[in-house]
């Protein structure tokens, strides 16, 4: 068995969130383990180009937003560890971390910024134009589809409210759905049905994302493979850009059992900070905020997790000195 190494403040995940942690909390003079995990930069690194991360006037580049944030964490001493932790024992302190390489960590403190996943069809093509048309999230790649066609896939409110934020911009907005009736509420089902640009399509699953290469060797979404479930009808439909909207799922597997969670498996912080209900543990990003879902509200609760561990740090160890 490899030596135990220690650290002040292990932040698991490196995404906006916990880059951004790392940052702070290096900046403290605190050293700080970041496990990179199975996603080294978190969700960003799936798309092309941001627009609406503050400070870059001209948008960036998801990957390379998030290798700048890993080079600012680093710069002031946050070491990346890309390892994928696979368990987490917090009843007991310093907490100790396992990972896949078979290593093992302890930290006074914990920072989980491990994010969710939004759930995906699994059917071909859809990674393939990931980031080139095909996208989970309207708040984020809306803007990209003026005048434009769009597909939401998804029967919940999740896609409602996709397909009505997404009626801003797109000239038409086809609602694919593979039953006749809905799970999402009735309030937001009236509000789509209202809505002239939003157009139906029941019974039907996607069987493919079709799309193109361009000369310019960039890929581009052309349209959706559907099949009617009931008939069997199998055509093909154009689209500018298609958003699965079946829910997302958080990162939180080994953490079950160990941490208070919510109905979805969401991380419960305490109100206002990011505490969750074990001492020493913190939460932020995604992980822990099924609302808002953007890399600046997990950066910024990823800040506020890095000042909540310091603080906490302090405390203790203050008390401990006190008491010595
Ligand atoms: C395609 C796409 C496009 C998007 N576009 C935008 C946009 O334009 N603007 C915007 O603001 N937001 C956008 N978002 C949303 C944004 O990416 C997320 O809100 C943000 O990344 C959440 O950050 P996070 O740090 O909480 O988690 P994530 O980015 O999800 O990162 C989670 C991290 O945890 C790690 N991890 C998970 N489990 C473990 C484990 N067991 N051990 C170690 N590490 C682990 C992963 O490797 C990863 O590094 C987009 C999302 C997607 C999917």
């Amino acid at each position: 068995m490899n030596e135990i190494r220690h650290t002040d403040i292990a932040i698991i995940g490196s995404g906006p969130a916990g880059l951004t942690a790392a940052l702070y909390a290096a900046r403290a003079q605190l050293h700080v383990l970041v496990f990179e995990g199975n996603q080294p930069g978190g969700q960003l690194t799936i798309t092309t180009e941001v627009e609406n991360y503050p400070g870059f006037e001209n948008g960036i580049m998801g990957p390379e937003l998030m290798d700048i944030m890993r080079k600012q964490a680093q710069r002031f001493g946050a070491e990346s560890i890309f390892e994928h932790v696979t368990e987490v024992a917090l009843d007991r302190r310093p907490f100790l971390i396992a990972t896949d390489r078979d290593r093992r960590y302890t930290a006074d403190a914990l920072i989980v910024a491990t994010g969710a996943s939004a759930k995906m069809l699994g059917v071909a093509g859809e990674t393939e134009y990931m980031g080139y048309g095909v996208s989970a999230c309207a708040t984020c790649d809306g803007f990209f589809f003026r005048n434009l066609r769009v597909a939401v896939i998804g029967g919940g409110d999740t896609a409602m409210e996709e397909a009505l934020y997404l009626t801003r911009f797109a000239s038409e907005v086809v609602i694919i759905h593979r039953r006749e009736e809905f799970r999402a509420s009735k309030i937001m089902l009236d509000r789509a049905r209202s809505n002239e640009k939003i157009r139906w399509v029941t019974s039907t699953v996607v069987e493919e994302f079709l799309g193109e290469t361009l000369s310019t060797g960039i890929r581009r979404l052309t349209g959706l493979q559907l099949r009617n479930v009931v008939t069997g009808d199998i055509w093909v439909e154009p689209f500018d850009g298609a958003f699965v909207a079946i829910g997302h799922k958080p990162n939180t597997e080994i953490f079950q059992g160990a941490l208070e969670m919510d109905d979805g498996g969401y991380i419960v912080t305490n109100c206002k900070s990011t505490r969750t209900s074990i001492e020493g543990v913190f939460a932020c990003g995604d992980v822990q905020d099924h609302i808002y879902r953007q890399a600046i509200t997990a950066a910024g609760s990823g800040c506020m997790a890095a000042i909540d561990a310091t603080h906490w740090l302090e405390n203790i160890r203050h008390s401990a000195e006190a008491t010595a």
